[in-house]
């Protein structure tokens, strides 16, 4: 079918998406909050005629909405919760909280959503008319940033039957992601152990905040025998008291272990849960531990990922206004320039000259080209929960110029750029480029084929869910 149709489709929702993203960022809802974002979402979604799941596995924020009856089955998928203390003035190219404390969305999922909405819209409009045969499932996945929503979905037993499941995120560069993520398990250690006066009986206390801070100590033990592409991080949720005269009987560490994939995740994780058992032997206290959530690495599929390209070259690319251009070099002006865009640009040096042309070195305050394919095992030492659905199903995804070039993740900046018109044009050549693989995806039965050959190979091993059936998702 021609791309003109579905490119025309989300130009006429452009208000709906537009709108949504905008509400969505005045929501600015937590983790697993996000009941105004996600009731908007279901009401665009039952308005435009899909079939609508509220509160899927009992998940109160997730949902899906499915148009159609034919295979093959294609998975859109929609992150909208936001971040705490990003609250910020829309627009603005100063550092000016809206509500001081507030929320933001530094990630730009108002736009991930939305953008990923309108490409299922227009899906359904094809299908509608009868261009394509096939059936589009929008998937409503809450809390990304809080607790890794997908893996709950997964766990749970969706995406499985998708032919394959496509998703962007807001950024920097038009790109399409390659490579794979880290696994990540994030565990909260509890140490109990006696109160007592530090000066007058310390013999009769015994201290979890010791037992804590020796676990700390142990870890970094660790860390020089630890896997290549493993890493482990900690915050404390709980210090004991605020009177240093007393043995602290409570501790609460809060860990997150990551591996190339999740068995190596696992078995890491293994060796800090003995360490944690050591500091409470070496303190006389006890120790309980919880598993607060997990994500998998993520399979990258070649073939999907040369459809994205394809499709990212192919949609008409967003012009800027002279008043856009400034605003961004504005808000550019607010963080430090880090060279060349794009993450593999070092690495390869055709690479290195093809972004410095058009990036003009680094100075142009939008990135207004698509990145050339490079597909390689490039190693992202963070995790994503699409990593979860890449397992179940062959993925892919990109990212969509919403930001000014370089711009930090979870950065005020991000929040005051996402309802502007920049962010706009951003999310609804995303929803273009989405909509146009997907149909592909319908019409070449061929491609599927290769996706699903080389999704056989690597996620041969089959999918360790990161979470065991007892882990309930954290709010906020
Ligand atoms: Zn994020
Ligand atoms: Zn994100």
């Amino acid at each position: 079918m021609d791309n003109q149709f579905l490119y025309d489709a989300v130009e006429a929702a452009q208000k709906t998406i537009t709108d949504l993203s905008d509400a969505i960022w005045t929501y600015a809802e937590l983790s697993m909050e996000e009941y105004k974002s996600a009731a908007a979402y279901c009401d665009i979604l039952e308005k435009e005629g899909f079939q609508v799941k509220r509160q899927l596995c009992g998940l109160p924020t997730a949902f899906s909405g499915s148009f159609g009856t034919e295979k093959p089955v294609i998975g859109i998928l929609g992150e909208f919760d936001a971040l705490s203390g990003l609250s910020q003035q829309p627009g603005s190219a100063q550092h000016i909280p809206l509500v001081e404390g507030g929320c933001g969305h530094g990630c730009g999922h108002n736009l991930l959503g939305a953008g990923a909405l309108g490409a299922a819209i227009a899906l359904k409009q094809a299908i509608a008319a009868g261009k394509l045969h096939g059936t589009v499932v929008f998937y409503g996945c809450p809390g990304e940033e809080g607790c890794a929503g997908k893996t709950f979905m997964a766990r749970d037993g969706q995406f499985r039957d998708l032919d394959a499941a496509l998703t962007w995120h807001p950024g920097s560069t038009n790109e399409v992601t390659t490579g794979s993520n880290a696994a990540s398990l994030q565990v909260a250690y509890t140490f109990t152990g006696i109160a007592a006066h530090a000066a007058g009986d310390p013999q009769d206390g015994r201290s979890a905040l010791d037992a804590a801070e020796l676990m700390n100590v142990g870890v970094q033990f660790l860390r020089e025998h630890m896997e290549k592409k493993c890493s482990v991080h900690y915050s404390f949720l709980d210090a004991g008291g605020v009177s240093p005269n007393v043995v602290q009987p409570t501790a609460k560490v809060l860990y997150m272990v990551r591996g190339e994939n999740v068995r190596k995740a696992k078995a890491l994780l293994r060796r800090v849960d003995n360490i944690a058992r050591g500091a409470a032997l070496m303190t006389d206290t006890s120790v309980t531990s919880c598993q607060i959530d997990g994500t998998s690495s993520t399979l990258s599929n070649t073939v999907l990922e040369e459809l994205l390209q394809k499709h990212l070259e192919a949609a008409p690319l967003p012009a800027y206004t002279q008043e856009e251009l400034d605003f961004a070099r504005s808000v550019k002006a607010t963080y430090p320039a880090s060279g060349l865009p794009g993450h593999k640009t070092a690495d390869y040096p055709k690479l290195r000259a093809f972004v410095a042309e058009k990036s003009e070195n680094g100075t142009k305050a939008i990135n207004d080209f698509v990145m050339p394919y490079v597909p390689d095992n490039h190693f992202e030492p963070g995790s994503t929960d699409v990593g979860d659905v890449s397992w179940l199903t062959p993925t892919a995804q990109f990212t969509a110029v919403t930001w000014t070039s370089n711009s930090p993740g979870h950065s005020w900046q991000n929040v005051s750029m996402g309802k502007t018109t920049i962010a706009h044009k951003g999310e609804l050549y995303a929803a273009k480029v989405l909509a146009a693989a997907a149909a592909e995806l319908m019409e070449n039965p061929g491609v599927l084929v290769q996706a699903r050959k080389e999704f056989d190979i690597t996620a041969a091993e089959g999918y360790d869910c990161p979470i065991g059936p007892e882990v309930v998702p954290v709010v906020g």
